[in-house]
This record gives structure tokens, C-alpha cells and sequence, in this order.
């Protein structure tokens, strides 16, 4: 294919993706390879994502960084989970939490257990028995020694580019600030061979990461690689993002608080709160939408709110010559599941496993595509769940979207839960069981029945085996100091 060995890798974009691979890239292969990356102050950065999932800790793990540090420079709280309020039905409220409810059964899934149980008045909430879930609603946090808990992060999205660029630069990555305008093609391959800045400078580079969000100046203005439209699933375009003061502790898990044609978030940092709303256009304009956010708003707004556009897609190839599109500039769904900082680590991961140092195979770039697509679509499924299965019925949007045809491989999960109540991961898939049976059950997705084996256990033998766990877990959280105490505690000694 194209052997020229691969040494100069040139970053279009410093927002969290461009700085998350900057990062990535340089703290493992920085020695060999000459990396630069161009951002633009002036044109600037999308400046919302500011709720992650626990991957990322994995992912500062493989880079050394250290959390205390990282926290402290980027006023991250600790996240263990979503709220999801009025999701389900008006006045209905649910937690999708990190973690594990129950135990791991060989044979059954807990929720076998649970609804056993349940038939049998012998069981509470199904989130009573997630130690993730209940210390989320306690307020409460701590690294735990022995199967500690799985946690995330609510964090500054620009404090966190800075503190990657700073981690990056340390690694040799070069910055350069300026507005690419035009990215020059060789004629016969096709190729990217430099991009042309406003000051007159070329950057030459043999691989280009186009992490310029949704303008995707690379992959889809240069590359011509087109968008697989997935809007007749996912209905929201738009979003109005703004920042308010703390009103008071913040509490580990992210709000979403569903509304008559979208969503409101509400992401606790240590100095403030971000908010936003996300909604579908075709149901609502910008200034309904305006409304309803500062009518659901607590504390005084810092920022004025602005409107995002997005289109829930997924770039048709995001690896296509030498050019790999990451960040917003690959696609985006919607950040119902805070999914688009986890896709950005997994992108950059699977660059390092399939990297071209001898040259771009074929092969290469279709493995990578192929991964990529599949990620994505499970992901997509995941989240269309969320609005499908709902027994909202107030208003055009939730009607629609109970109403819509979802993909086959969604309607097969959901057939499968309310005839048995059995799910399954698919390998590698990002969510698993537990996620799955959290959003099933939180959504009003009850099954018909359960596993048999689930009856072998007599009355006395299931109320001990529940009532342990539950126990368990509401002595081990009654045990742990407040997130806020914990948190200040924990950033004060790097
Ligand atoms: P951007 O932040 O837009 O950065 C683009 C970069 O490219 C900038 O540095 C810009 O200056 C540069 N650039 C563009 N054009 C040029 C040019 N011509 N010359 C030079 N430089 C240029 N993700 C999560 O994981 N969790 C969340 O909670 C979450 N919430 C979200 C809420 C909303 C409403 C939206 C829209 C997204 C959300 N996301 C979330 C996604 C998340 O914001 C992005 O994945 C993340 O910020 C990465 O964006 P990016 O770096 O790809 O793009």
C-alpha cells in the first residue's frame, strides 16, 4: 500500500481529543516520533464533555498520570453513576450506576434472583443491592482496599485539555497555535502531505489525526468521507450549555432530567455546575429549549447559555488514507451514557495496537474501521434504549420515540429481557450486564419471568442470600466519609 515509514504524526485540534492523543502518543512512542499539533485559539473549543465513565482511569493508569494531581488541576469530582429522572414516566427517577448489583451467578444473572424476590415480597430495590448506586444517593465516596468501587469522573473540560497539554509537551509534543486553511492532497495518492496555516507555514506530516470536532476539516472537508446519519433513531441536534454556581455538595453522579422534548444535565464540579439541554429541534426551538434550562437552573449562572449543533452520526470511515478522524470530528451520537470521552481513549488505543510505523496497510485501515464501527453500534443501541423503552406518552417527541422502529439488534435485547430476563454481553462490548439490566428495569422494562434455577432457593435461603448483600453494602457505605470531604481531602495532598 503506502510504504513510506510513518515518523511525523501531525494533531489537527487541541481540544480533549486532540490533547488526549497528543498525550497518549507521545507518552508511549514520543521517543521515536516528531508530533506537533495545531490549534486555534481564536476559533476555540466545543467546551462541554465534562462527564466520563470509568475507563478513564484506566486510561491515566496506561499514562502514569497521577489522579490526585489530575483532580486537583482539573476540579474533578468523582462520578459513580447516572441519575435519570422522569425517564421512565413523569416522577419516576432511576440511577444507572458503575459497578455490580448483587453478585456474579455462573448460571443466572442477579436480576434472576432479584425478581424471585420480588414475587415473593422478599426484596427491595434493585439498586439496594449496587454498593456504586447506593453510595451515590448517600453522598458518599472513598477508594475502597478490597473490591473497591468503579468509579468515573465529573471534570473541566478546558482545565483538562490544559493539564494534557502540559503532560504532552512534557513528552515533546510541539504546539502550534494558527487556523488551518487549506489541507494540501498529493495529486495522484490522494494522500494528506501538509496542511497550510493562516501565517503562510506548510506542516508536513505522514499521518494526520483530524481532531477538529464537527468541522472534520480533514477527514470530511479534505477526504470527502461522509456520515452515516442515525437521526431517525436518536432525535436530538441541539444542545444550550451553560455554568452556574455550586449551591451546594457536590454529589457523585451525573443529573439527566428528562423534559417534554429532551434532556437536562446537571454535572457537579468542585467550584461550580455545569448545565445544559440537550433537544430535538424538530420538536422544540432554541428559545423553548432556553426556557425550560433556566427554569430547572439552581445557583446564579456564570455563562451566558449557547447553542451547540450536532448531528447524531458516525463517519462512514474514520481511518481513510493517512488520515484518522477522533474526537467529535469521528461522529457523535448524543452524551446521554458521557460515551465520547471513553471513544476517544479507545481510538487512540487501538491507533497504538495497529500502528503503521512501516508504512499504512489496507488491512490496517480496515481492521481499525471495522472495530470502530462495531464499537459504535452497540454503543448506538444502548443509548436509543434509553429513549424507546419509556412509558412517557406527554408529548410528540417521547411518542415518537416509543413509537419508532430501533435496530434489530436492540429489539432482539429487549425480546430477550421481557420474555426471560436474560442479557448478554457481547465481547468487548463497552456496556455490560449490569448497565444493561439498570437502564432495562429503570425504564419500566419488567420481565415475564425469571431463571428456574432462581426457584430452587427456598424463601428463608433467598431472603438471606438478599438481605446479605444488602446489608453488606449499607454497612460498607455507612462507613464511608462524604464525597465533598473526601474529595477535598483527597486533592489537597498530591
Ligand atoms: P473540539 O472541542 O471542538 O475541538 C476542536 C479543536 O479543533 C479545537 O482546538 C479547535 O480550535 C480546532 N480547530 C478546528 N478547526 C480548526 C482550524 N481550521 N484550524 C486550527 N484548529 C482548528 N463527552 C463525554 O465524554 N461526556 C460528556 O458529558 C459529554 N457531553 C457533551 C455534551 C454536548 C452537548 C456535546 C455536543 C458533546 C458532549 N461530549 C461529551 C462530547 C465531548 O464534548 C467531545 O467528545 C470532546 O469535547 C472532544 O471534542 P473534540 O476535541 O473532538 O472537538
Amino acid at each position: 500500500m503506502n510504504q513510506k515509514r510513518i515518523r511525523r504524526i501531525v494533531i489537527a485540534g487541541g481540544g480533549t481529543a486532540g490533547w488526549m492523543v497528543a498525550a497518549c502518543i507521545s507518552k508511549i512512542m514520543g521517543k521515536i516520533l516528531d508530533i506537533k499539533l495545531i490549534e486555534s485559539d481564536e476559533i476555540g473549543t466545543v467546551g462541554v464533555g465534562e462527564a466520563t465513565i470509568p475507563t478513564l482511569v484506566a486510561f491515566h493508569r496506561l499514562l502514569d498520570i497521577n489522579e490526585q494531581e489530575f483532580m486537583a488541576a482539573t476540579q474533578a469530582t468523582f462520578k459513580l453513576g447516572i441519575g435519570f429522572d422522569n425517564w421512565r414516566d413523569r416522577g419516576l427517577n432511576y440511577i444507572h450506576s458503575f459497578g455490580i448489583t448483587g453478585t456474579d451467578h455462573w448460571t443466572a444473572g442477579f436480576q434472576h434472583f432479584w425478581l424471585k424476590g420480588r414475587e415473593r415480597n422478599l426484596a427491595s430495590d434493585y439498586g439496594d443491592y449496587c454498593l456504586e448506586l447506593v453510595a451515590s444517593l448517600a453522598n458518599r465516596f472513598a477508594h475502597l482496599p478490597r473490591d473497591g468501587m468503579n468509579y468515573a469522573f465529573h471534570l473541566d473540560a478546558g482545565l483538562y485539555a490544559k493539564f494534557l497539554r502540559r503532560f504532552s509537551e512534557g513528552y515533546g509534543v510541539k504546539r502550534i497555535e494558527g487556523k488551518i486553511v487549506e489541507v494540501k492532497t498529493n495529486a495522484e495518492s490522494g494522500y494528506i502531505e501538509s496542511l497550510r496555516l493562516d501565517s503562510g507555514n506548510d506542516i508536513e506530516g505522514d499521518l494526520f489525526i483530524d481532531c477538529t470536532g464537527f468541522r472534520g476539516l480533514l477527514i470530511g472537508q479534505a477526504l470527502k468521507i461522509g456520515y452515516d446519519d442515525w437521526s431517525h433513531w436518536l432525535f436530538n441536534d441541539s444542545a444550550l450549555a451553560l455554568q452556574t454556581e455550586s449551591v451546594g455538595e457536590p454529589v457523585p453522579y451525573t443529573r439527566s432530567i428528562a423534559h417534554e422534548s429532551g434532556w437536562q444535565w446537571r454535572i457537579p464540579l468542585q467550584s461550580r455546575v455545569g448545565n445544559g439541554i440537550v433537544y430535538s429541534s424538530r420538536y422544540i426551538d432554541d428559545e423553548q429549549a432556553k426556557q425550560t434550562l433556566l427554569g430547572n437552573i439552581q445557583g446564579k449562572i456564570l455563562t451566558e447559555p449557547r447553542v451547540i449543533r450536532f448531528k447524531p452520526c458516525q463517519r462512514q470511515q474514520v481511518w481513510s488514507k493517512n488520515c484518522i478522524a477522533m474526537g467529535l470530528a469521528s461522529g457523535f451520537l448524543e452524551p446521554i451514557e458521557s460515551t465520547s470521552i471513553h471513544l476517544i481513549s479507545r481510538a487512540v488505543s487501538r491507533l497504538m495496537q495497529s500502528f503503521p510505523s512501516e508504512g499504512i496497510q489496507q488491512s490496517d485501515i480496515d481492521e481499525y474501521n471495522e472495530r470502530s464501527n462495531w464499537e459504535i453500534q452497540h454503543i448506538r443501541d444502548f443509548i436509543i434504549l434509553h429513549y424507546h423503552v419509556t412509558q412517557r406518552q406527554d408529548s410528540p417527541y417521547w411518542r415518537a420515540c416509543r413509537e419508532m422502529k430501533i435496530p434489530a439488534s436492540l429489539q432482539h435485547r429487549i425480546d430477550l429481557f421481557r420474555e426471560t430476563g436474560r442479557v448478554f454481553r457481547v465481547p468487548n462490548e463497552l456496556f455490560a450486564e449490569n448497565s444493561w439490566v439498570q437502564v432495562m428495569l429503570g425504564q419500566g422494562l419488567m420481565p415475564e419471568q425469571h431463571h428456574q434455577v432462581a426457584d430452587l432457593m427456598g424463601d428463608a435461603e433467598l431472603a438471606n442470600f438478599l438481605g446479605t448483600i444488602k446489608a453488606r453494602i449499607a454497612k460498607t457505605v455507612a462507613q464511608l466519609p462524604s464525597h465533598q470531604a473526601y474529595v477535598e481531602q483527597y486533592c489537597k495532598a498530591p
